[in-house]
């Protein structure tokens, strides 16, 4: 393993406000709610946190409101170990909140308000330029604006830095960001709503990732679920297996997965002893509740057998 490097990961922050209810309320109907529960969440954070505990030198970009959510956020990030020298606290708007309701039988409606994530601009960036050019890998995903995203790949993609795309939750991305794309890692719905190609087996993973690569995109991974995760790389194809596990809570079971794979980069090791490494993190994380205390740490991915 070579020496450790930089990751900065650029994305959302969110405060997940959960209620357990019976059933859902019809529109203009009020209901008895059961447990209610607050967690820290955002696809951006949830991988920052991933990469922090898994051993990666990590700072964030983000953007929180300057109310009792962002403060409570901003204090976590800093037991995290995160340096957050560049998560901001936006004057004029709230921070993100994601409203959940789960009901009896599992299902769930989430409302998100992005809040404060709309304002991380490509100018938050440009004050933080400092910072992104010490990174080696910049991770980032589509829970802020697409400006950002845009911003980001035309200054920093291909450019000596390795820029890795999550393209979550699934929208329509300009054409020219694939080409500043260092490595994209879709799951399976991401990949068919960007593809159009329903990954169902070795072969049309193959094809899928070829769509990627004949735009550009050095290396691609679609996370497969249980089945662990297809890798495409010049040098290897083929799918890499996550060990068996008795799932709990699949929640943030991706973003364990990014992260882990940007701090294994990190540390040194190849893209299939990255993506190995992933699918153990993010198997962990299966096995127990929740989006944060979930993501697990260097040492019990370690010890996990
Ligand atoms: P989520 O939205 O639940 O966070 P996702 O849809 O983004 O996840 P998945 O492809 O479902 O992503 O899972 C990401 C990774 O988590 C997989 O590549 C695999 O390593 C691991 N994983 C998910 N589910 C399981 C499982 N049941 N058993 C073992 N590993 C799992």
């Amino acid at each position: 393993m070579g020496q450790q490097q930089k990751i900065v990961v650029v994305g959302s922050s969110n405060t997940d406000m959960v209620v357990r209810v019976k059933r859902f309320p019809v529109p203009g109907e009020t209901v008895h709610g059961e447990e209610f529960s607050i967690h820290p969440g955002g696809k951006g954070a949830n991988q920052a946190i991933a990469a922090v505990r898994l051993g990666g030198e990590v700072a964030f970009v983000a953007r929180l409101g300057n109310d009792a959510f962002g403060h409570q956020t901003l204090e976590n990030f800093k037991n995290e170990g995160l340096d957050i020298q560049a998560v901001a606290l936006d004057e004029q708007l709230p921070s993100g909140v994601a409203q959940i309701m789960v009901d009896a039988s599992g299902e769930n409606t989430i409302v998100v308000a992005s809040g404060a994530n709309q304002g991380l601009l490509p100018q938050q960036l440009e004050a933080h330029a400092g910072l992104l050019e010490e990174a080696a890998f910049i991770l980032t995903q589509l829970e802020t604006p697409m400006e950002t995203i845009v911003y980001l790949a035309n200054t920093y993609g291909g450019k000596g830095k390795k820029l890795i795309l999550n393209p979550a939750p699934a929208c329509e991305l300009p054409e020219a960001i694939y080409k500043n794309l260092y490595a994209i890692v879709p799951n399976e719905e991401e990949t068919k709503f960007l593809t159009g190609i329903r990954v169902t087996n070795e072969a049309t993973a193959v094809h899928a990732a070829a769509h990627f690569h004949q735009k550009g995109v050095q290396v691609v991974v679609i996370t497969l679920g249980a089945a662990g995760a297809f890798l495409s790389t010049p040098d290897y194809t083929g799918s890499l297996a996550s060990p068996e596990v008795i799932p709990v809570d699949s929640t943030a079971a991706g973003d364990t997965f990014i992260g882990a794979v940007a701090a294994g980069l990190s540390a040194g090791m190849d893209w299939v002893e990255a993506v190995t490494f992933a699918n153990r993190a993010a198997a962990l994380s299966v096995t127990k509740k929740g989006a944060q205390p979930s993501i697990p740490f260097l040492q019990q991915v370690r010890e996990f057998n």
